[in-house]
């Protein structure tokens, strides 16, 4: 398992990419998702997320990151989360 302080390394360094400020990362055991975002900023990650291979985390991650951006599921957040995989993954 990856410690807390490499994963939020992780967070911070695709945020920058975005270009997205979180405010809070926590990271807790949660039941029903991996992760969820606040309106202020606040990211909650599943603990046993840093059990999952990087291309898991990435997704789940850059999920929650766009969403500082944009709240729903829309267009942009669609096209943004494809570009942002497509690079992550090849970088
Ligand atoms: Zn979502």
């Amino acid at each position: 398992m990856m410690t807390s302080e490499t994963f939020k390394e992780e967070v911070m360094m695709l945020a920058s990419k975005v270009g997205v400020k979180p405010k809070q990362i926590h990271i807790q055991p949660m039941k029903r998702k991996w992760a969820s975002c606040s309106r202020k900023g606040r990211l909650t990650f599943d603990k046993q997320l840093l059990n999952e291979p990087y291309d898991v985390r990435i997704k789940v991650i850059l999920h929650e990151l766009l969403h500082l951006k944009y709240p729903n599921h829309g267009k942009m957040f669609t096209l943004l989360m494809d570009t942002y995989l497509k690079k992550t993954i090849t970088m």
